[in-house]
This record gives C-alpha cells, structure tokens and sequence, in this order.
C-alpha cells in the first residue's frame, strides 16, 4: 500500500536522519508513479493492449527498459515504467 505524504510534513523531514531522508525519496518516487500512472491511463498514446506507448521509440533496446519490439523499433512497456509518464511532454488526452 501506498502511503501519500503531503509536501508539508516533507519539508518537517528535512533535518531529520538518514532513515527519514530516504523515507522521504521513496515518497517522491511513489507520487512520481501515481502521476505517471494516471497521465498513461489518459492518455491517446497508451496502448493498453501491448502496454507500451505508440510515440516514444528508440532505434536500439534501452537495457535499464522493459521494451517490446515492433518493426524494427523498440517501445517501452508504460506498463512496466509509468515513471517515464510522469515527466512526459508529449501526453494527449484521450477525452479531446
Ligand atoms: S504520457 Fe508520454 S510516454 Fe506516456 S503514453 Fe503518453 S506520450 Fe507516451
């Protein structure tokens, strides 16, 4: 289960230790793949079928990616990754 911390009680965190320090990175990265989630789940470039997005796609497999290849281009699996979602400038939504 994902717990959501407001930025307030981050900001508290900031002189605390180590264990808080970290605490308060995976908090940003779950935000950071709640929002990447939601954007993929609206947007007009996931392919809910494959899992992958239909515009990004690289000449080459990205090792540190999961990716599928179609015709000779390899598409990350959004499914896999909503982090890239997240800081993704070209999302559509799919409502217009
Ligand atoms: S937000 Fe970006 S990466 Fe994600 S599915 Fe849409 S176009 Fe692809």
């Amino acid at each position: 289960m994902i717990k959501i911390v407001r930025s307030k009680e981050l900001s508290k965190n900031r002189e605390g230790s180590m264990e808080e320090y970290i605490r308060d990175l995976a908090t940003v990265i779950s935000n950071i793949m709640i929002i990447g989630k939601e954007k993929a789940a609206r947007c007009i470039f996931f392919d809910r079928v494959t899992g992958t997005c239909t515009l990004l796609k690289f000449d080459v497999d990205i090792p540190t990616l999961h990716t599928i290849q179609i015709n000779n281009e390899w598409r990350p699996r959004i499914d896999k990754h909503p982090e890239v979602c997240a800081v993704c400038p070209f999302w559509r939504s799919r409502e217009g």
